[in-house]
């Protein structure tokens, strides 16, 4: 008995000294750099320098998002210290500022183009001719072409925006570009399910987690190193894929929130239920299920929830209606 027990003891500990190195991969967004006039979607100069210095440091590799597609597309296991970094908006500042210091460090990166904004010369926002530079040294991602709310608009207006927006993106930078990120990270079925017919090899969201073999191609996690960014704890997230959401499953209708339960692997004792705007809360795990009774009178279009076992983390999106 004892004897058959030593072995996945000895295994135990050996992941569990692993996974206290690295979690899963990570994909990483940023929007603007060292643009103090919105500290919301800004990262400092000096932040993008620690951030780098701490992936160089700790042994992190930061990949090209090719790297990491073309890896899941055959099924090969994910290196754990890979990175991933990307740039939502092609914001001037990225050109200005950001640019230079990912040169210097020699990371790659895939900047997603807003199209109107550059089409329509807005001023926070590089030119075509700048983007044709930046693609010297990163890849270019598609983000939409009108950056709307696209879960609100027609299957006509979505498709439309998809072909004019793509259009554009062939025309003033040459490519047709393999990636699609949400506009604001927001999504539904159907908006999932019509951005899947223009043919794009992976589709990327805005919630925080984690990617590892076997992970959804089409709804790949990222968590953004914008304003107060959390890095490491960002990092220590691992891939939750054993969860499935029982309640809520839509956006509750008298907006309020009042239960969370969700099964999740079995042989877990304890969760954490993540409520965006609420907080973090400990709770029970009893033969797979987690029951998280609350009241919360819901302000926001759109909540998100997590389920944390150990480090592994899923969030889910609910979106009024
Ligand atoms: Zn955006």
């Amino acid at each position: 008995m004892s004897k058959q027990l030593k072995i996945p003891l000895l295994l135990i500990l050996y992941f569990a000294t692993t996974f206290w190195l690295y979690a899963d991969a990570h994909i990483f967004v940023y929007h603007r750099f060292g643009d103090s006039r919105h500290p919301s979607t800004n990262t400092s100069l000096q932040e993008l320098r620690n951030e780098f210095n701490y992936f160089k440091k700790n042994g992190y590799q930061v990949v090209k998002l090719e790297t990491l597609v073309d890896a899941l597309k055959k099924g090969e296991e994910i290196p754990d210290n890979w990175v991933v970094l990307t740039i939502d908006d092609n914001f001037k500042t990225f050109y200005t500022n950001g640019l230079p210091i990912f040169k210097e460090f020699g990371y790659p990166f895939t900047v997603f183009v807003y199209l109107e904004a550059t089409e329509k010369k807005y001023p926070d926002y590089t030119t075509f001719a700048q983007l044709r530079e930046i693609s010297k040294y990163g890849s270019l991602g598609y983000h939409s072409y009108g950056h709307a709310h696209m879960t609100t608009m027609s299957d006509e207006q979505i498709h439309q925006d998809f072909k004019k927006g793509l259009e554009l993106f062939k025309t003033e930078l040459g490519i047709t570009p393999k990636y699609f990120v949400y506009p604001y990270g927001e999504y539904d079925e159907n908006l999932a399910k019509i951005s899947k017919e223009y043919g794009f090899e992976a589709v990327l969201n805005q919630n925080m987690g984690a990617v590892t073999k076997g992970s959804d191609i089409f709804d790949l996690d990222r968590s953004a190193l914008v304003g107060n960014a959390k890095l490491k704890t960002y990092l220590d997230f691992d891939e939750l894929q054993e969860v499935e959401f029982l309640e809520p499953t839509i956006y509750p209708k008298d907006r309020r929130l009042t239960q969370v339960k969700a099964k999740v692997n079995p042989q877990a004792t304890k969760a954490v239920v993540y409520i965006s705007g609420h907080g973090w809360h400990p709770v029970k795990v009893k033969e797979g299920i987690i029951d998280y009774k609350t009241s919360i009178k819901l302000t926001d279009k759109r909540i998100r929830v997590g389920i944390m076992v150990g480090t592994k983390l899923k969030v889910k999106v609910f979106r009024a209606e």
